[in-house]
């Protein structure tokens, strides 16, 4: 959805392909990326497997020659996961990177991510930066003779990206486990990587989407309803576990073997305190992860003295936080997980390796070492309104909450503690809607409270009216 005056949202710039996002849009946002980084700047460039990628993509390339930009597109025809473009970026020493996907958004969206030298998304000032330029459009348009004349392909993206994924994971001991693992690319990139991932680590993969197309056999958010399919073959083949990957696949969410589907703030959890324990224990004990995450991960990570802060909703407040004051990982419920020696930046095959690893040697079941972070039951509603009317609904419930004897967090949305159960409600960042996230121990209660937080809304609405 785009904003008058805004490109950028939580994640990038998003939009319908050929109504929002044109090539002709593309073609100016290349001209205004390639200003910002500056003539002779290497850029690197690939995108996921979504309808209108190749032309936003090169309508792109169109604008970043223009502006004197040295172009690589990443081998084969620009197919990648973001956290492979990521990666090489900062591994092959370019200045930037752009990756044109929208992640898990429906199929008619694309949208275009821009990444810095280290391979961490542009800070919020860099893209308003880039807004200002287009808007402006002051552009730096290459001299005719320094113009650069042909893009070169970058082979190494794919392979250097699984390189590093195995030089961070103890190889032999998931070798000896003989592990047989269902993975679900929902036809797009990550069919280029983990299932080589998986061979290479001595597993077998059995999968399911894993060949390119722009036209997905399921919707891209990997969900208990979106894996339900493979969920169901996971436990009838008797397999160890299964993944499922987003359309970029930055985000993985596992499936145990008995065809339970795990949201990623209890994988994020468990992965935290191994990680904590067995890989990285000179690190300050902290995570990162958004208000979205459930209070599991405080009561299940306080066991282990890992401090769990909060950030506002969007992985790059969770990077940046790792970057500038260090922690052991980040993490959203969504299935993004950063570990920081080999990427600032959320990973889904960099993550099933960690797990794979993790259920190698701690020999246990999936659902095993799912069970050891408390069940809580979840209720996700929205009530659609504009997004003005939203925001003045949660500044009204914050001062309404503010005075009770609840933990309050305030810094994206409302998200409010009790002892048996947590909520969180925030205006939608990508839709016209107010979300309610609820939680609790008890399946009646986290009904109960969600009625009553409807109703509260709805009182709140009236009174304005
Ligand atoms: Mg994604």
């Amino acid at each position: 959805m785009l904003v008058m005056g805004k490109l950028f949202g939580t994640d990038g710039v998003r939009g319908v392909v050929n109504e929002e996002l044109t090539p002709e849009l593309t073609l100016k946002l290349g001209l205004s990326i390639g200003t910002f980084f500056g003539e002779h700047s290497r850029i690197l460039v690939g995108r996921d497997a979504r309808v209108g990628g190749e032309m936003l993509m090169f309508s792109l390339i169109a604008g970043l020659l223009s502006a004197g930009v040295k172009v690589s597109i990443a081998y084969p025809r620009g197919y990648a996961p973001t956290p492979a473009i990521q990666y090489a970026v900062k591994e092959l020493g370019y200045d930037g990177g752009i990756i044109v996907t929208a992640s898990h958004n429906p199929p008619n969206y694309n949208g275009i991510k821009v990444v810095n030298a280290i391979g961490i998304e542009l800070d919020r000032e860099s893209e308003k930066a880039i807004e200002e330029i287009y808007f402006s459009e002051r552009f730096h348009r290459s001299k005719w003779s320094s113009i650069i004349h042909d893009t070169t392909i970058e082979p190494r993206v794919i392979d250097s990206y699984i390189k590093s994924i195995i030089d961070h994971i103890d190889k032999q001991t998931v070798r000896s486990r003989e592990f047989r693992v269902l993975v679900d690319c929902g036809n797009s990139v990550s069919s280029l990587t983990t299932p080589t991932l998986l061979r290479e680590l001595g597993v077998k993969p059995y999968t399911v989407g894993c060949d390119i197309s722009p036209h997905p056999y399921r919707e891209l958010e990997p969900n208990p309803s979106t894996l339900s399919q493979s969920a169901l073959i996971v436990k009838q083949l008797g397999l160890d576990l299964g993944v499922g990957h987003d359309g970029d696949a930055d985000r993985a969410i596992f499936i145990d073997e008995t065809g339970e589907v795990w949201w990623g703030d209890r994988t994020g959890s468990i992965l935290s305190s191994y990680i904590a324990e067995k890989k990285l224990a000179d690190l300050p004990r902290r995570i990162y992860t958004a208000v979205s995450s459930s209070k599991v991960v405080v009561d299940y990570l306080s066991q282990f003295n890992i401090e769990v802060a909060w950030t506002p909703v969007g992985s790059i407040y969770i990077s940046y936080n790792l970057l500038n004051k260090g922690g052991i990982a980040g993490f959203e419920e969504n299935g993004g997980f950063i570990y920081p020696p080999h990427l600032l930046a959320r990973d889904g095959a960099m993550t099933t390796a960690l797990l794979l690893e993790l259920l190698a040697v701690e020999k246990k079941k999936p659902s095993q070492i799912f069970s050891q972070v408390p069940r809580m039951y979840s209720v996700k509603t929205k009530i659609p309104m504009p997004r003005e009317a939203s925001q003045k609904i949660v500044k009204k419930l914050v001062n309404l909450y503010s005075d009770t004897s609840y933990r309050v967090i305030t810094i994206d949305g409302l998200r409010v503690e009790t002892e048996d159960s947590w909520f969180l409600i925030r205006p939608s960042g990508t839709e016209p809607v107010l979300r309610i996230m609820v939680e609790a121990y008890s399946k009646e209660k986290a009904k109960k409270l969600t009625n009553s937080l409807i109703e509260e809304v709805r009182r709140l609405i009236s009174d304005e009216t």
